[in-house]
């Protein structure tokens, strides 16, 4: 049996300019290339999820891909580590290379898997390539890592040059892909999924990306001012070298947002517990109010504050919010509702289609207060100057909320005044 290098696609479902794939390819071994549904996350979802259908239609993609090349991707669905026993005992491994991945349950599961492997004397190479700048790659001078967004993105521009852009050019070297013979694609249905898509995907060509503008027009949720790369930047189905490269060129306030990504990936890597603690703990002292009703209200769209009830609408109809929107909502949900960020967080995950645990959890933490660099807690958006400020001629409001300003829309469900007042105290009791 010939021995073989295994590239396991996870976050970055794509050919071209791929870290780890490059690192295979190179490694002097014929390459077989394999992706697993994983069970342990997929039996959490709900048979709808929009996200799974994006991933089995990006893997359908890939295949094509690689059978053009003589070669196939093999797909597995089960939990990583069976799959992984499976893999072992069915070929010849030398060695095995995968994308870093920083989130908690990433870290376990790739932890198990070395474990596996190196009791087989396989080694397990990882290699960056879901962010510029990783882990330990970005320390103040004390070697602690950052929590403060600014000094951090400064200390990222200074250690910045064009070589950290620099594309793996895997098209080099496809032919050190193992030939296969084509196999077909496990169904969504045998997964337990449906196929029907009712969220639409945005576009991934980076052809049509139109930044050049963005810092005039990030802020407006009722127009196209944002480029809606989050869901490709999530499941790597655009690099993100290639879009840093734009941003680079063309705007440097977009860069500073792709920034803002790396600092929350490398927050999420060094503090694993910020994804279910309050950065600041004393803020897990907080009293919330946790009223349910009022808590299915603002799921619903249907707090009687047409900009939050726009956002959660949008959330809802198509998997997408605008983000000074999220901020808002969020913003609502913690303080005037005193509901806890972890619900909101949640909730958001269940039904964004670029749900990010580190972004997540930092925006809600941020809107919350109790993150690393989080809004100060004094703080409480005016979710009605926000509508004026933001959507002045309520386009956006008037897109979701077809009722707005009619009989049938509902009273606030609680006054602005009251509800800053409240929160002051509330949040002042716990942080003296
Ligand atoms: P653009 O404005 O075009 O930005 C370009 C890219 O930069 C984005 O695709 C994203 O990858 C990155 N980016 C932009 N803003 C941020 C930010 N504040 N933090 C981290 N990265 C950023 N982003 C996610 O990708 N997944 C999430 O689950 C997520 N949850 C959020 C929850 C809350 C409460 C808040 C306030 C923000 C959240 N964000 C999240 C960040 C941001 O809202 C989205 O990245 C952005 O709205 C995606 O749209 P876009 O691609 O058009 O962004």
């Amino acid at each position: 049996m010939k021995e073989l290098a295994l590239f396991w696609h996870r976050r970055d479902l794509r050919i071209s300019d791929n870290a780890a794939l490059y690192k295979a390819l190179c490694s002097g071994f014929d390459v077989l290339p394999i992706f697993i549904f994983d069970k342990h996350i997929l039996d959490k979802l709900s048979p709808d999820d929009q996200r799974v259908l994006f991933i089995h239609q990006e893997i359908a993609r890939l295949k094509e891909e690689y059978q053009l090349h003589g070669s196939d991707l093999m797909v597995f669905y089960g939990e990583p580590l069976v799959v992984w026993h499976e893999l072992m005992s069915q070929f010849k491994v030398s060695k095995v290379f995968a994308n870093r991945d920083y989130e908690p349950y990433a870290l376990t599961r790739d932890k198990a898997v070395d474990d596996l492997l190196s009791s087989k004397r396989v080694e397990f190479i990882g290699a960056k390539d879901h962010v510029i700048f990783e882990k330990h790659e970005i320390l103040k001078n004390d070697g602690l890592p950052y929590t403060v967004f600014t000094p951090y993105s400064r200390k990222w521009k200074e250690r910045f040059s064009d070589f950290y852009l620099e594309s793996y050019p895997t098209e080099k070297h496809l032919n050190k892909l193992t030939s296969l013979e084509k196999s077909a694609l496990i169904t969504l249905e045998s997964m337990g999924f449906s196929s029907v898509q009712n969220n639409e995907f945005s576009s991934r060509d980076l052809r049509k990306l139109s930044i050049e503008r963005y810092k005039e027009t990030r802020d407006i949720p009722s127009i196209r001012g944002t480029s809606r790369m989050s869901l490709h930047l999530r499941f790597g189905t655009v690099s993100i070298r290639a879009l840093a490269r734009i941003a680079l060129d063309k705007n440097e306030s977009y860069l500073n947002e792709l920034i803002w990504r790396d600092f929350y990936q490398m927050i999420i890597y060094h503090f694993p517990n910020s994804a279910t603690q309050s950065f600041k703990s004393q803020y897990d002292k907080i009293q919330w109010e946790n009223d349910s009703n009022l808590f299915k209200a603002w799921c619903e769209g249907k707090t009687g504050y047409p900009i939050v009830d726009a956002g959660m609408r949008e959330l809802n109809a198509t998997g997408f919010m605008h983000n000074r929107v999220r901020m808002i909502t969020a913003s609502f949900l913690t303080k005037h509702l005193l509901i806890d960020w972890r619900w909101g967080e949640a909730y958001f995950a269940k039904r964004l289609l670029d749900f990010e645990l580190a972004s997540n959890v930092g925006g809600w933490q941020w809107a919350a207060s109790s993150g690393c660099d989080a809004a100060p807690y004094f703080r409480v958006f005016n979710p009605e100057l926000q509508a004026e400020k933001f959507d002045k001629d309520k386009n956006y409001i008037k897109r979701w909320v077809p009722e707005y300003g009619s009989s049938s829309y509902p009273q606030p469900i609680v006054d602005h005044k009251m509800a800053r007042e409240r929160v002051l105290v509330r949040f002042k009791e716990v942080l003296g």
